[in-house]
């Protein structure tokens, strides 16, 4: 199969296999877990934070840094569209007592930061503590410019706010810039990375801050369940990702630029076509849409389909694949009467 659905179903590497089976490992609840430790530490010191904790998936990344951010009563400010918004179950509400204010993202996944401002509660009994602006990148693939991120520290940092980044995809911004991933996590007091996205570790995420806020993240970690024991196991191939995957992306990009491209030679789509980074969103009328995802299928290529088609490159994506994607959406539109 062709999986053009998402990221997360890349397979790990040879070398993360080879590392798993081979990986020192220890009580990672005690601490003792040497591979999670270096982990850790390397995370750390790529990013430039203080200290980083291993969790075992971005949306409990992001919940423990909403809970070490926030107490009962608070609110962080998200967009409407932001994962730890929208796609996480509620579980900063649920499990932390903390009230999201969500804003409207601009088209380009900003935050309009004069509705921010207006936002922010004042002291007052009658509000929540107004408490973190948390900011997401790349957001529906999209890379937030360096420049709004440095806009955005300043103002939380005038306000008395902290600030979080949901760096799901972190590594794509920054290969898509030709930056470093710390360049963009300089922002931020604190950011959670997933590394079982395009970077293809089978499990996990890290959240990265200073070491105050890492130790607070470690106790909710505990409470929610996610202390693991030989964790060094996943940790192995989490270095990996780190490692061995973050420049990688490049040709994730390229072949999602390729595929823009191919699609857009076709007259039914060429209208509505968005690439950013490693994601391709198609406009189709809803008629075509269940016959397309149909023949697909049948040639072997899953997409995920809602109201527009959303197509995501990644390690296990070829460019010859991605060609077979361009004629077989070809061949389906020019049978069309
Ligand atoms: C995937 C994703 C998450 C959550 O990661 P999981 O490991 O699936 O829980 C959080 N934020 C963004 C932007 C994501 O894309």
């Amino acid at each position: 199969m062709i999986d053009l659905r998402s990221d997360t179903v890349t397979q790990p590497t040879e070398a993360m296999r080879k590392a798993m089976a081979n990986a020192p490992v220890g009580d990672d609840v005690y601490g003792d877990d040497p591979s999670v430790n270096r982990l850790q530490q390397r995370a750390a010191e790529m990013l430039g934070f203080e200290d980083a904790l291993f969790t075992t998936s971005g949306t409990q990344a992001n919940l423990l840094a909403l809970m070490s951010h926030c107490d009962r009563g608070d609110e962080y400010i998200c967009g409407q569209q932001a994962h730890n918004y929208k796609y996480e179950a509620g579980g900063a509400a649920v499990l932390g007592s903390i009230q999201p204010q969500p804003i409207a993202n601009n088209l380009d996944g900003t935050l309009p930061l004069d509705q921010v401002v207006a936002a922010i509660k004042p002291n007052d009994i009658h509000f929540p503590r107004t408490k973190l602006l948390s900011l997401e990148n790349t957001i529906g693939g999209k890379v937030l410019p360096q420049s709004y991120l440095a806009e955005a520290q300043q103002l939380a940092f005038y306000h008395g706010l902290k600030i979080h980044l949901d760096g799901a995809r972190i590594a794509n911004a920054a290969v898509a810039q030709g930056l470093k991933i710390a360049d963009i996590a300089q922002h931020f007091d604190s950011v959670s990375v997933c590394l079982s996205k395009g970077l293809c570790a089978p499990v996990g995420s890290l959240l990265l801050g200073d070491e105050h806020f890492i130790s607070r993240a470690r106790r909710w970690r505990k409470m929610l369940g996610g202390g693991m024991r030989q964790a060094g196991i996943l940790a192995a191939a989490a270095e990996i990702a780190l490692t061995e995957q973050v420049e990688r992306l490049a040709d994730d990009h390229a072949n999602a630029a390729a595929l823009a491209a191919g699609l857009a030679e076709i007259d039914e789509l060429a209208a509505g076509i968005e690439v950013h980074t490693n994601m391709v969103f198609v406009q189709i009328s809803p008629e075509l849409m269940p016959s397309l995802v149909e023949t697909l299928y049948e040639q072997g290529i899953l997409i995920s389909a809602a109201k527009q088609l959303r197509l995501v490159t990644h390690k296990d994506v070829s460019s010859a694949d991605v060609q077979l994607v361009v004629n077989v959406c070809k061949a389906f539109f020019s049978r069309l009467p």
